[in-house]
Formats: structure tokens, C-alpha cells, sequence
């Protein structure tokens, strides 16, 4: 495997068998498929353990009625819905609509593992389209309401007709290697216990990705970087993040560290790793494995 050659763990390389539509055809219903609803926490609701269709509902029209929907797409040609139920946490109220079955409200990120990796990746795109739709109800430029366009994922502003679409702040996520087969992890002071990983950060407004690479490696831990590599992507709706991922090696410096950032860092060989994250849930633990597999014996 050559060193840009991801490992075969981005979703792009496993059918995801959907289509985005934003609006239904004429032959479409909208009382029929799937719904993911989330609340006020953006929990997900799981009936027996799975999405919900619309009529495992007791009224669907009325637990999440129709112009208060997002369609997804269709998955299958099945609709896919993403609704809000704007009650608190998995509430009874929020509970009371949906017929007999085992209802749990549950974490998107403790949901992975516990759904098809499919339906967790639509779960995250609902989650993001939900939160940006609840957070521009008003023009950011004349504060009149907005309302719903018909044919776009969009809200124009009734009065200025700004635009607004859904909201995407891309970050790149990295993973520095020496060339004596080891690699630079951190330990970010967003885990409270040990834990190291790739160092990430946003991009700025006039930056390329491959420059966001560059300054945040030096920013984080003070190491000079080159031979910058796409490795893959990922939607992280947490919130409203797109981690682009990175090879880099390094070029020059010593550890120093962004003490308001990062705990800890250093170079680890794979046989010697730290708790870092593994698996195939975020792009960081893809870089780390397609790392060991490269380099590990
Ligand atoms: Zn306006």
C-alpha cells in the first residue's frame, strides 16, 4: 500500500445507497418512510433499537408534521425525514406520539456502533440540517424572519432576500510522520483523560486546507511540516464540522506546545501507542490505523 493510499475505511469506499433531495415529486407521499427525529439535546429517537418509519407513529402528522420536516433523500427509494421535536430531552411528552415498542433516546456519537453505519451517517446529516434550520429563523443581515425555499436547502430572508444554507466549517484533521516510522499524536485538552490523537484545527477565511496543515501543526506543537497528502474526509456533525484529513511529515523542530491547547505530545512507534482512538468511527482513528498498517510489523 503506498503512503497516500487510504486503507479502504472511508465511507466512499462502501455503497451508501442514497440520493439527496431536498423536495418530493409529484409521485411522492409524504406520509410514508423513515423519520429521524431528534430533540432539543439532539438525542435520536430508537424504536426497538432502530429508525423509525413514519407510521410506527401513533399520528405522524401530528408528532411531526409534514412542513416542520426536512427530507433527506431517499435511501432505497425510501423518503428520508429528519424531524425536531422541540420538547425537552426524551420527555414523555416527546415519547407520548409513538405506538407500542421500546423507545430510547440516544447520544449521536454513543449511537455509532449501536445503528448501520448508514443510517448514523443520515443521522449526523439530519442532526446538522435540524440544528442550522432552528439557528436561522432571522436574517443575520436584517433580522426579518426567513422562511423555507422551495427548491433549495435554504432560508431566504422574506424582506432582504439573503440567503442562508446550511453552515459547514471545514477542519483538517493531520497525522505528522517521521521518517523513523513513528508519529506525532497529542493529547488535546478537549479529553479529560489520556488520550492522544492527530492534531486537528479549522480553517481560516484565505487559507488553502494544505496551509491550515502547515500553521496549526506549528501553532499546536511547533513543528515544521511538508509534503502535505489528502488522506479522505469525513462529515462530523458535531456540530457542523467537515474533517479533511491529512498525511504530513515532518520536517524540523522540537516539541514545544500550545499549553492552552494541548497536555501532552510527542512521537510514538505503533508498537508503543498511547490510548488513541482506533476503529473505524472518526477519520482520526483511520489515519492512526492505516499508519499501523503501513509501518506496524
Ligand atoms: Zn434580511
Amino acid at each position: 500500500m503506498s503512503p497516500t493510499q487510504p486503507s479502504g475505511l472511508q465511507p466512499e469506499d462502501r455503497p451508501v445507497p442514497f440520493e439527496p433531495a431536498v423536495a418530493l415529486d409529484d409521485t411522492g407521499s409524504n406520509d410514508s418512510g423513515r423519520v429521524f427525529v431528534l430533540d432539543a439535546q439532539h438525542q435520536l429517537l430508537l424504536l426497538d433499537g432502530r429508525v423509525p418509519h413514519l407510521d410506527d407513529l401513533d399520528d405522524p402528522n401530528e408528532a411531526v408534521p409534514f412542513e416542520d420536516r426536512h427530507l433527506l433523500g431517499f435511501s432505497q427509494g425510501v423518503a428520508q425525514w429528519a424531524a425536531h421535536v422541540p420538547s425537552e430531552a426524551g420527555g414523555d411528552e416527546a415519547t407520548a406520539f409513538v405506538a407500542d415498542g421500546n423507545v430510547e433516546w440516544v447520544n449521536l456519537r454513543a449511537a455509532f456502533g449501536a445503528l448501520p453505519e448508514h443510517d448514523w451517517v443520515l443521522a449526523g446529516r439530519a442532526s446538522q440540517i435540524l440544528r442550522w434550520d432552528a439557528e436561522h429563523r432571522f436574517c443575520g443581515r436584517c433580522g426579518s424572519a426567513t422562511s423555507h425555499h422551495a427548491n433549495d436547502r435554504a432560508r431566504k430572508c422574506e424582506r432582504c432576500r439573503l440567503m442562508a444554507f446550511p453552515r459547514l466549517n471545514p477542519a483538517v484533521i493531520m497525522l505528522v510522520e517521521r521518517s523513523d516510522g513513528h508519529a506525532l499524536l497529542a493529547w488535546g485538552r478537549q479529553f479529560p483523560q489520556r488520550f492522544y490523537s492527530a492534531l486537528a484545527g479549522f480553517v481560516e477565511p484565505g487559507e488553502s486546507l494544505e496551509q491550515t496543515v502547515v500553521r496549526e501543526v506549528k501553532e499546536e506543537v511547533g513543528v515544521d511540516v511538508g509534503n502535505v497528502r489528502y488522506f479522505g474526509s469525513q462529515p462530523w456533525p458535531f456540530p457542523h464540522s467537515l474533517m479533511v484529513g491529512f498525511q504530513a511529515d515532518y520536517l524540523d523542530g522540537n516539541i514545544v506546545l500550545q499549553e492552552e491547547e494541548i497536555c501532552d505530545a510527542g512521537w510514538f512507534a505503533p508498537d508503543r501507542l498511547p490510548p488513541v482512538p482506533r476503529g473505524k468511527m472518526s477519520i482520526a482513528g483511520w489515519l492512526i490505523e492505516d499508519w499501523i498498517q503501513r509501518t506496524g510489523s
